[in-house]
C-alpha cells in the first residue's frame, strides 16, 4: 500500500499507552499504527525521530466573532492561531451578530466561515425561553450543541447576547426541557445574573472603578449557586449538561457530588483559571478581566486535583478575543473594558510545560485536550484519537524544544492583549495535520489554503 502521508519513528500517544513506530495515512485518515519497512512508499514522509505524536487538539470553547464582530477577531485569523497551536477542530460559540438561534443564521454563518477556516468547525446554536421552538430544527441542521449564558452581557445593548441569556430559573428550565428532547450537549455559563447585576450595582454605587471590584462582583458563590441550580434542572430534565469554565473549588465539588448521584454532567477549565488568581487582575488589570474571574489558590489547587482524576473532564481555552482599544477602555473604570481573553494557540505549549506541576503525563494531556472533548461532543468514533479509521488529525510536538511565548507570534487579532507574553515554555508545535494534509509546520507556517470543513453535531439530518 502507498500512504499519502507516512510519519516514521515517531512517539504516539495511542489510547492509554505511549507507543513507538511509524503511522501511516491514507484518504484522510489513520490507516496504520505500527512499524512498517523503511521502503514503504508514501507522498509524504515525516521523521518524527525526536516527536511525539498526540491526536490534534479539539477546543470546544472558541469565540471566533465572525459573523458580526470580526474587528475582534475572524474565522480566518481565530483558525490559523488554532492550527499554530495544534489545534485541528474548534466548536464555536453562537454570541455572533447575529446570535445562532434559528437553522437560517446557523446556515448563514456556515457559509460566512466555512471558506475561510485552516481547521475543522463545530457550531454552537443558543438556546433560552426565546427560541425554545428553534431548538429541534437546530439540532437536526447539525449544531454541536446549545450554550445559553446564565448571567447577562455587562454593556447595555449587546447584540451578541441577543436570545442566548436566561438568568430567569424557569426560562433557564424550560430551555433544558427543550434541549434535553434533542439529546445533544447543552453547554452552560454558570454565573447567576442576578447576583451579579446587585454585586455591581453595588460596588459601582461605592466608587468602585478599580481591577478587583471586577471580581468582587463575581464572588466564588456566584457561580456555586449558578451551578446547583444548572445541576438540580439537569437531573430533572435528563438534559447533558456541561459547564463551560468552572472557576471554583465549591463549583466543582457541586459537579463532582452530582456526578456520584448519577447526573449526566460534565466540566471544563482552561488554562487561565489554572495559571493567574485574583491577585493578576491587579496587576494585568482589565487584560486579566473574563467571565469567571481568576480565583484563589485553593481554587487553583482544587482543579488542578480535578484535570487527573477526572472531577474536572477537559480542559479548553474560551479564547475570547478582543481588541487593544476596547481593553485600555477599562484602565479608566474596570466597569468599561469588555470580558475576555485568547488562547487558542497558547493551550498546548502551557500544558506542556506545567504538565509536570500539575501531575500529567502525555495520555492525560491527549485525554483532556482531544479524546474527551470529542466523546462528549458525540464525535468519539471519529476524532480524539490516533487510532486506525479515525480522522487523520495528528500534532506533532518536539518536547524539549524551550523557547519564551511571543504575543507579537500570535496569529489572534487580539495578540496585543496576551496575558502570558514572555512566559518561558518547554514543547512546541512542529507540525499540524489536519485529515491527512500538514496544515502548519513550524519555521514553514501555513502550508495549505485554509481547507477546514464543517463538523455537523450528531443529531444532524442534512442541511
Ligand atoms: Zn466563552
Amino acid at each position: 500500500m502507498k500512504y499519502d502521508l507516512l510519519i516514521e519513528s515517531v512517539k504516539i500517544v495511542c489510547g492509554d499507552s505511549l507507543v513507538s513506530g511509524d503511522i501511516g495515512v491514507k484518504d484522510g485518515r489513520i490507516a496504520m499504527i505500527g512499524l512498517l519497512s523503511p521502503d514503504t512508499s508514501a507522498d509524504l514522509k515525516i521523521d518524527g525521530r525526536g516527536l511525539i505524536a498526540l491526536p490534534g487538539l479539539i477546543d470546544s470553547h472558541v469565540h471566533f466573532r465572525d459573523p458580526g464582530l470580526t474587528h475582534k477577531e475572524d474565522f480566518e485569523s481565530g483558525s490559523m492561531s488554532a492550527a499554530a497551536g495544534g489545534v485541528t477542530s474548534v466548536f464555536d460559540m453562537p454570541n455572533t451578530v447575529p446570535t445562532v438561534t434559528d437553522v437560517a443564521r446557523l446556515k448563514d454563518k456556515i457559509h460566512a466561515v466555512s471558506t475561510k477556516s485552516y481547521v475543522d468547525f463545530g457550531l454552537y446554536g443558543g438556546a433560552s425561553e426565546a427560541n425554545l421552538g428553534e431548538i429541534n430544527a437546530l439540532s437536526k441542521a447539525g449544531v454541536i450543541g446549545f450554550k445559553t449564558y446564565m448571567v447577562g452581557p455587562s454593556a447595555q445593548n449587546s447584540p451578541e447576547y441577543e436570545g442566548i441569556v436566561s438568568v430567569n430559573g424557569v426560562g433557564l428550565l424550560k430551555t433544558m426541557e427543550a434541549t434535553s428532547k434533542t439529546g445533544l450537549v447543552h453547554a452552560v455559563h454558570a454565573e447567576d445574573g442576578e447576583l451579579v447585576s446587585f454585586f455591581s450595582e453595588m460596588l459601582k454605587a461605592m466608587g468602585r472603578l478599580d481591577p478587583a471590584a471586577h471580581y468582587d462582583s463575581r464572588l466564588n458563590m456566584v457561580e456555586a449557586l449558578a451551578v446547583e441550580r444548572a445541576i438540580a434542572f439537569a437531573e430533572r430534565t435528563g438534559v447533558r449538561l456541561h459547564l463551560v469554565h468552572v472557576s471554583t473549588k465549591e463549583a466543582l465539588e457541586c459537579v463532582r457530588s452530582a456526578k456520584t448521584r448519577g447526573v449526566r454532567v460534565t466540566c471544563e477549565t482552561c488554562p487561565q483559571y489554572l495559571l493567574l488568581t485574583n491577585k493578576d487582575l491587579e496587576r494585568f488589570g482589565a487584560y486579566a478581566k473574563f467571565n469567571p474571574p481568576p480565583r484563589g489558590e485553593q481554587d487553583v489547587s482544587s482543579l488542578v486535583a480535578g484535570l487527573k482524576d477526572g472531577g474536572v473532564d477537559i480542559l479548553v481555552t474560551d479564547h475570547a478575543p478582543h481588541t487593544r482599544d476596547e481593553k485600555e477602555a477599562g484602565r479608566t473604570s474596570i466597569w468599561d473594558a469588555p470580558s475576555g481573553t485568547p488562547g487558542v494557540e497558547t493551550r498546548l505549549p502551557i500544558v506542556l510545560t506545567m504538565a509536570q506541576a500539575w501531575g500529567l503525563n502525555y495520555t492525560d494531556i491527549a485525554r483532556l485536550c482531544s479524546r474527551s472533548v470529542a466523546k462528549i461532543f458525540g464525535l468519539g468514533s471519529r476524532k480524539g484519537s490516533l487510532l486506525v479509521g479515525f480522522d487523520a488529525d495528528i500534532v506533532l510536538i518536539d518536547p524539549y524544544a524551550e523557547y519564551t511565548l511571543k504575543a507579537s507570534e500570535l496569529h489572534t487579532k487580539a495578540w496585543e492583549t496576551f496575558l502570558f507574553d514572555g512566559m518561558k515554555v518547554r514543547g512546541r508545535v512542529m507540525y499540524t495535520v489536519l485529515r491527512g494534509s500538514v496544515i502548519y509546520q513550524h519555521g514553514v507556517g501555513f502550508t495549505s489554503k485554509p481547507a477546514g470543513s464543517f463538523i455537523p453535531g450528531p443529531m444532524f439530518m442534512g442541511l
